[in-house]
């Protein structure tokens, strides 16, 4: 049923990812799909941009796809049906627009609890069930 899921996934909190990532599995297999994995990378803060290193862009993105590289070696499916991807920019637009770009049927990504910062904030698994077009899927620990 569902054939291309993207799978947002925030490197610096492993942990919440995982539960997201065996639900993923697991409905694709049950639907002979695809799962893309996805890291957003923060925009470098034209102020600050002066203080790094030339090509601090390039790392970042290069250690990003280095991480994603390691998360998919972990995913128990054919490497045909494993790719990643990483964008740079806001978390939610870039999930929406990678979701477009590979027409996902499928979103699935990981929530931390609702608290009363994010009713009043926001958060990117609100952003993202409010405004994408295919389903949403929002895995709580
Ligand atoms: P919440 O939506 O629970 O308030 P967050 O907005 O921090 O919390 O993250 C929820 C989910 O958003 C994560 O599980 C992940 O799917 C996605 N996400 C957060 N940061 C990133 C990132 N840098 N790249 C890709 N996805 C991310």
């Amino acid at each position: 049923m569902f054939k291309s899921i993207l799978v947002p996934i925030d490197l610096t909190d492993t942990d919440l990812a995982k539960p997201a990532i065996a639900t993923a599995v697991s409905l694709s297999q049950a639907s002979n799909g695809a799962i893309r994995l996805l890291n957003v990378l923060h925009m470098t803060p034209v102020m600050l941009a002066e203080y790094m290193p030339a090509d601090f862009d390039v790392q970042h993105r290069q250690s990003s796809e280095d991480a994603l590289a390691i998360v998919a070696s972990e995913i128990r499916l054919a490497p045909s049906r494993i790719s990643s991807a990483v964008r740079q920019g806001s978390i939610y637009h870039e999930i929406l627009e990678e979701a477009q770009a590979i027409n996902a049927d499928l979103i699935v990504m990981a929530s931390h609890r609702p608290a009363m910062r994010s009713y009043f904030l926001g958060s990117n698994a609100g952003h993202v069930v409010r405004y994408a077009t295919c389903s949403v899927l929002v895995v709580r620990h």
